[in-house]
This record gives C-alpha cells, sequence and structure tokens, in this order.
C-alpha cells in the first residue's frame, strides 16, 4: 500500500475503490472520487446547517407548493434511499434551488418570481432532483479534489484540508451563496438534467413544455420584467443556457409529452 501515500498512488486508488460510474438512462461515463452513502451524510449535515442559517419562509402556501411540487417529483425520481425534504428558504434576493444527496430540496424565494406558476417550479425542481439523481455534484467535487487536492479522496482531503473541502463541497452542490463562486454544470451535465428533469415532471404529471418557456426566459431572448434580469445572473452562472440548449429541449420535448399524456391517463 506504500505506493498510494502519494497524490497520484491515491487518486489511483480512488479510482480503483470509486472510479468510473454510469449515469442510468443516458449512458454517460463519470469519474467519482465519492461514494454514496458518503455523499448522503454531507446532504444530511449540510441541509441541517442551511436551515439553521437561512431563515425558513412562513409563506405557507408558496412552502405548500414547493412540497406539493417535490413530493410528485420524488415519487418518481429513481433516488433510492432517499429522506425527502422540500424547504422554501426566505431570501428574496437569491434565484436558486438545488437538490443534495440524500434527497434534500432547497428553493430559495427569489426564484419563484422567474418560476411563475407550479409547472414552472417542476421545472426547477425537476431539474435539481435529475442532479442529484446523476450525482452531479459529486462529480464537481471529483474534478475539484482531482484539481486542488491532488485526487484525495474526500475523506483524506478533509483530514487534510478541512476547510478547503468544505468550500470545495459548498460549491459544488450550489450551496450557500457565501462562499462565492459556485462551480458551473458542465454542458453534458446539463443536458442530462434537463433531459431527466423533463421526464421526471412529465412523469408528475406536469406538462414538459414548460421546460422549453421557462429557460427561453432565462436565454435573455425574451423581455425581462423590470428588476429580474440581475436575479437570472445567479441562477445562470451554475446553469449556463445558449441557443443549443433550447435546440436540445425542443427535441426532448416530443418524448417528454408522450410521457405525460401516458401520466394523465
Ligand atoms: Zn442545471
Amino acid at each position: 500500500m506504500k505506493n498510494f501515500t502519494t497524490p497520484i498512488g491515491a487518486f489511483l486508488l480512488a479510482l480503483v475503490i470509486v472510479g468510473c460510474a454510469t449515469v442510468a438512462e443516458t449512458g454517460r461515463r463519470q469519474i467519482l472520487l465519492i461514494n454514496s452513502s458518503e455523499e448522503m451524510k454531507l446532504g444530511m449535515t449540510e441541509f441541517d446547517k442551511l436551515k439553521q442559517s437561512t431563515p425558513v419562509s412562513k409563506d405557507a402556501a408558496a412552502s405548500a407548493m414547493v412540497r406539493r411540487v417535490g413530493q410528485r417529483i420524488a415519487a418518481v425520481a429513481p433516488l433510492p434511499e432517499a429522506q425527502w425534504e422540500f424547504v422554501l428558504f426566505d431570501d428574496p434576493k437569491t434565484a436558486n434551488a438545488f437538490c443534495l444527496p440524500g434527497g434534500k430540496v432547497g428553493v430559495y424565494s427569489g426564484i419563484l418570481p422567474i418560476c411563475q406558476s407550479e409547472t414552472g417550479l417542476a421545472v426547477v425542481v425537476g431539474h435539481e432532483i435529475a442532479h442529484a439523481v446523476a450525482r452531479h455534484g459529486a462529480e464537481r467535487m471529483s474534478h475539484g479534489l482531482l484539481a486542488e487536492m491532488g485526487g484525495k479522496v474526500l475523506a483524506e482531503a478533509m483530514k487534510a484540508r478541512p476547510e478547503a473541502t468544505q468550500k470545495l463541497v459548498m460549491q459544488s452542490y450550489s450551496i450557500g451563496a457565501q462562499v462565492g463562486v459556485l462551480l458551473p454544470y458542465s454542458r453534458s451535465q446539463e443536458y442530462e438534467a434537463d433531459h431527466l428533469g423533463m421526464i421526471y415532471m412529465a412523469r408528475a404529471g406536469y406538462d414538459p413544455a414548460e421546460t422549453v418557456a421557462f429557460w427561453k426566459r432565462f436565454s435573455g431572448t425574451q423581455a425581462q420584467p423590470a428588476g429580474l434580469m440581475g436575479k437570472l445572473q445567479g441562477y445562470l452562472s451554475t446553469h449556463p443556457v445558449n441557443a443549443d440548449r433550447i435546440a436540445q429541449l425542443e427535441q426532448l420535448l416530443p418524448k417528454a409529452r408522450a410521457e405525460y399524456k401516458s401520466a394523465a391517463r
């Protein structure tokens, strides 16, 4: 085991233990240096911290809508062992949402005006749950561990540089605006989350056509209500959108609408 004390050795060991995985449904290969149970524990801990540091919304109707959308999508999303929780945070200046491993979904109230409706919220929640199912946060964190920690697996990195690792966790899971720059999802991750999210929302009985409308609102091709553009930038920085992405969404729509119609029956 001596060889595994160097960063490269640790990286190789990590690849042997955790290594490559394949995303269900899309079949894409990914590198993961953190296993599911470690990741789930992390998600639970971060969510608990967040609930203590960020006020939870007192808007009963909006909170109930977040729970309703979340529960309907959770019922069709393959996230085994999830302990689902859906919380609306009172933060009108933050237009963001996330799903931590373990099924902990947080929505910041600043994103609701962009969603415009329950179906619009289903686009966001479906997309975020899809990021969690495909383990994109763990993938981003693994890339960060490779780049910043010489490929240390998470447990080792946490021991060696706890603060840097903590920051990486926050950035990778798009939580806590206070850490500064959140890591943007890659194009293939965004496409995957769009694809899966659209299918989930359709199976949950929400019209997936809203996905195209929602991201068109984001892409800036349509006029924005005053004051919305600054908020849009927040979500756009982690979820880049361009014409290619809109075209791909439109391509996915017939398949998703077929799911929607059979769910409605
Ligand atoms: Zn995304």
